[in-house]
């Protein structure tokens, strides 16, 4: 398969296919259960595929853990919190942390070719965001497990015993190492589950942890369904589960686990505003908006979904956004030339479609740039809404996938509050010139995080959460090692 540019063949460059090459991958046909530091074949006998989004290609057999394949997952890493590493002293955890930080650096080209054939994202995302962010994820925490005495948590802070971790499929390595990489420093054991579409990193992490040498049971994956999921995180064994997805799922587990005492957060969906005034550094702002919302095809929980425009500038900024959006490219996702990849899913493929629908159905103008899908796979356009209200479904659903609802404004009080009207509150951005001007918005904006002249900026040293429905605790810096502490 080749990337095709969006532009009118011709009046573009042409660019030669750049494809990286999926020899570094070894795909076994069928993967086992990360069990007590080994892999084992699930007690149900199941086993599920993984595709390759972008041509429906079958990747591997996986296998479908069960209750029974819960319960050993949980009683292993019950018997490490007790026995092995719940009992290490912070300075030998850090040493496993950093072998596990160096083994994905070292890996790095096996991990992103292997996180763009499971999820269909592009390489060059893969490569340079997820993989690098996963491995940083380890090294910042492995320098917290031996310093967590002078942290404001107390002068010995304890671990909770038993994660039960469950992620999605937008980041599927970067949300494992987020997960995995602060509990184990905290001292903590884990069973994570991987989203059913997106096991394969998950699994290649599993071996680099037992090459690492952990005590077994420290990390368990057990991959499944959502089935498996709610078996995880309805587990008496377990004394903290964190979870990572929609919020409709999130509020079947917040009532699964009400009452029960174990500790939750949980880190939802969004529909960010991402806010542009009239004094902005135009060009800029495009690439920003261009980042916010067609970084891994849409697929973010902090996605800037809803563009704001200060209406003196609204016309210049869509015009210059349109001629942006004319160059990316769309297709291979083993294409280091390649911008926007394949859903990773039908499912998620038709989400998107019937959002899109709903949004002409209620008068809003759809735009894409000339655009040729792939024949095989699961592909949506760059897409942009104008003349989008406040009302619309487009405007107040998560989309979930590469499509830009454009509001306009007039003053900073309308930005702000079109802005924090929202059942979400993730993230935000801004864009202007004026210091004065972030601060005040700032202070303002209901969301977790708020990003000025720039988009999507990540570091395990800046937690990360929301505020609503877009869930509650904080994942990363110091807030993040709060979820795993007990008194
Ligand atoms: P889900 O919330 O269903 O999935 C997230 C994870 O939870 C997956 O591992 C899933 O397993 C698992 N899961 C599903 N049901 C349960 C349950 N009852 N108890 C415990 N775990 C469960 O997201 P989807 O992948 O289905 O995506 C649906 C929508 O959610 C998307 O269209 C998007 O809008 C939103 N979403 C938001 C994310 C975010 O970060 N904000 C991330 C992913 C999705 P399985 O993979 O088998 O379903």
């Amino acid at each position: 398969m080749t990337s095709v540019s969006t532009t009118t063949p011709g009046t573009d460059w042409e660019y030669a296919p750049s494809p990286e090459s999926r020899e570094i991958v070894t795909i076994q046909r069928e993967y086992n259960l990360f069990i007590g530091g080994e892999f084992v074949p699930p007690a149900s006998g199941e086993h599920f595929t993984t595709l390759n989004p972008a041509t429906e290609e079958p990747l591997a057999s996986v296998a479908q853990a069960g209750p029974a394949d819960v319960d050993r997952a949980v009683a292993s890493a019950r018997k490490a919190s007790e026995a092995s590493w719940g009992r290490l002293p912070g300075r030998e955890r850090a040493k496993y942390l950093y072998r596990i930080a160096r083994a994905i650096q070292e890996r790095a080209r096996e991990f992103a070719v292997l996180e763009s054939l499971d999820n269909g994202k592009p390489i060059k995302e893969s490569r340079d965001v997820d993989v690098p962010l996963a491995a940083a994820h380890f090294f910042y925490h492995a320098g917290w497990a031996d310093k967590l005495g002078y942290a404001g948590f107390g002068p010995d802070p304890r671990p909770l015993g038993v994660a039960g971790q469950v992620i999605p499929w937008n980041f599927p390595l970067l949300m494992a190492a987020w997960k995995l990489a602060p509990a184990l420093a905290t001292g903590n054991t884990c069973v994570l589950k991987p989203a059913e579409t997106t096991p394969l990193t998950a699994l290649l992490l599993a071996r680099v942890i037992a090459e690492a040498g952990l005590p077994p049971g420290a990390v368990n994956i057990i991959t499944g369904d959502g089935s498996t999921g709610a078996g995880l995180v309805g587990h008496p064994g377990v004394d903290k589960v964190a979870f990572t997805g929609s919020t409709e799922v999130g509020k079947e587990i917040q009532a699964a686990v009400a009452g029960t005492g174990k500790r939750l957060t949980l880190e939802l969906g969004g529909k960010a505003a991402n806010v542009v005034f009239d004094d902005a550094p135009i060009d800029q702002a495009v690439e920003g908006i261009v980042n916010g919302i067609f970084f891994n095809q849409g697929h973010v929980c902090c996605a800037g979904s809803r563009l704001l425009l200060q209406e003196s500038v609204a016309d210049a900024v869509l015009d210059r956004l349109k001629r942006r959006l004319a160059t990316l490219r769309l297709g291979d996702p083993l294409d280091k030339n390649t911008d926007i990849g394949a859903i990773n899913s039908r499912p998620q493929l038709d989400k998107i479609e019937g959002l899109v629908a709903a949004g002409e159905a209620e008068g809003a103008q759809r735009w894409s740039p000339p655009c040729q899908l792939p024949a095989r796979g699961y592909w949506f356009p760059p897409t942009v809404f104008s003349g989008v209200s406040q009302s619309h479904k487009i405007a107040r659903e998560e989309i979930f996938g590469p499509v830009l609802s454009v509001l306009t404004f007039r003053t900073p009080e309308e930005a702000v509050a079109k802005a924090n009207n929202t059942p979400y509150g993730l993230s935000a951005g801004i864009w202007t010139e004026k210091g004065s001007r972030i601060l005040w918005m700032a202070g303002r904006l209901r969301a977790g995080v708020v990003w000025a002249n720039t988009y999507n900026r990540f570091d395990p040293a800046s937690p990360f959460g929301g505020y609503q429905e877009s869930g509650f605790g904080r994942e990363g810096g110091r807030a993040g090692l709060a979820g795993y502490l007990g008194a």
